[in-house]
């Protein structure tokens, strides 16, 4: 280790609050760093950690990698899906935390029936707008994709979209509207990202930290 990285630089680790705060702290415990409150119990943005200088940010689970492209934090925890769509520049992803588990999926109605007729292209409605396009742009499939930043699963019970793409877990949501998944994109888990500079500039510690988290991983 640098004198430099000796000293009392701190490291910042962007998450989000709920599902993927709560499986990356018993890594983050691993590391022996521990929250001073979990995100999301109080209003603040910064919390502090059991360790003077490592500092965790809370942010919206889609802006993780771009506080770590851009070095406002160090390392991050996002899910591959926010990734893939993000693009992944200035990123890499050491790590595969094998949490947040979840699939990426086409889904549409259950009761075709009930599908809105294609007249033309088939519309899709998705969060995912580039994963989508590469999707089915690979499949040779002409479709539309419609941005949407939430409730996807409205959109075709309404006529705004033929299908959807977005991510499931136990499916209940798409089965309380009615829906049903369709076609299996990708698997989805969340990954450690570290920003590409910190890597070189904190690079024992990072690569300390990358190795305790590694160990504790949950094969
Ligand atoms: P489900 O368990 O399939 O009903 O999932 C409920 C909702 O939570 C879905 O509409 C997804 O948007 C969201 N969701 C489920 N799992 C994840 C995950 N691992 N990451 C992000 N969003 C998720």
């Amino acid at each position: 280790m640098t004198s430099a990285e000796t000293g009392n630089t701190p490291l910042i680790i962007a998450l989000s609050k709920g599902r993927i705060f709560d499986e990356t702290a018993p890594l983050l415990a691993a590391a022996g760093i521990e929250p001073e409150e979990a995100p999301g119990s109080s209003r603040k943005l910064i919390v502090g950690t059991n360790l003077p200088d490592v500092k965790l940010l809370v942010v919206r689970a889609s802006d993780v990698p771009t506080y770590v492209q851009h070095g406002a934090a160090d390392l991050g925890v996002a899910g591959k899906d926010v990734l893939l769509e993000h693009g992944g520049e200035g990123l890499y992803e050491p790590l595969d935390l094998k949490i947040a588990k979840c699939k990426l999926m086409v889904a549409g109605h259950a009761d075709p029936t009930q599908a809105p007729p294609v007249e033309g292209r088939m519309r899709i409605a998705t969060k995912y707008i580039h994963t989508t396009r590469r999707y089915f742009a690979e499949r040779g499939e002409q479709v539309e994709v419609i941005k949407l930043y939430g409730s996807m699963e409205l959109a075709p019970l309404v006529g705004l979209a033929h299908r959807i793409v977005d991510v499931v877990d136990t499916g209940n949501t798409l089965r309380a509207n009615g829906l049903e998944p369709q076609e299996h994109i990708m698997d989805i888990s969340s990954r450690l990202i570290v920003n590409k500079a910190s890597m070189k500039m904190k690079h024992a510690r990072i690569k300390e930290l990358i190795r305790v988290i590694g160990d504790a991983v949950a094969d």
